[in-house]
């Protein structure tokens, strides 16, 4: 269901606890906002362009299907029963929502209470976890994501996903709830870092929304 269905129709879906919203949702912040770290001509064209692709050709992708009406999470879980339409651009569509989101203006530093406390026990510092992630970031061949995750276990991990792969998919090599995360894909970069994906990674930690990270590890707890 796409979010500009009627009122009615949307009380209905609720009743039935059916309603599934597809929704592109705006940026959360303006595109010069992660200056000088991500530029607003990246920013710009990384969501108005690469994101609204996946959301437009991922809707394509399930439009008249029963995927119309099932979240997404739920689609991601039995993602090898469906076309690679599905898979490339449900997971474009996501990934980057989840990606905005951990980031904001004036972000970066350390993060705070318990999500500061289970980084340090797992990884034994905030500087070794921030390593392990960015060389997960860097030496994902190709084009892909480095996620934090909480697996099954509630212990925090990180690994890289290729293409537009996600953790939550049932083809994904490990899966979890993902914390946060690092889109490696040349167009998230190429404009301001040319070929240096690691200046990229770097620049990241910058901008990174520790509050939100924060949130979800709270409700990644709640889930186990
Ligand atoms: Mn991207």
């Amino acid at each position: 269901m796409i979010k500009d269905m009627n009122n009615n129709n949307l009380k209905n879906q609720t009743t039935m606890n059916t309603l599934t919203t597809f929704e592109f949702k705006p940026l959360p912040y303006a595109y010069n906002a992660l200056e000088p770290f991500i530029d607003m001509l990246t920013l710009e064209i990384h969501y108005g362009k690469h994101h609204k692709a996946y959301y437009d050709n991922f809707l394509n992708a399930i439009k008249g299907t029963e995927l119309e009406s099932i979240d997404i999470l739920d689609i991601f879980k039995n993602i090898s029963k469906y076309p690679m339409a599905v898979r490339n651009n449900g997971g474009g569509y996501y990934n980057h929502t989840f990606y905005w989101e951990g980031m904001k203006a004036h972000g970066g530093g350390l993060p705070t209470g318990k999500l500061s406390e289970a980084i340090v026990k797992t990884f034994g510092s905030f500087e070794e976890f921030k390593k392990q992630l960015s060389d997960a970031g860097k030496t994902r061949f190709g084009s892909g994501w480095a996620w934090l995750c909480l697996d099954e276990e509630v212990r925090m991990c990180i690994f890289s996903t290729p293409n537009q792969d996600n953790p939550f998919m049932d083809i994904a090599e490990k899966k979890g709830i993902p914390l946060l995360t690092i889109d490696v894909w040349e167009h998230a970069y190429y404009l301001k870092y040319q070929n240096k994906r690691p200046d990229y990674i770097e620049a990241f930690w910058n901008v990174v929304n520790w509050e939100e990270v924060s949130k979800r590890y709270e409700n990644a707890l709640k889930v186990h």
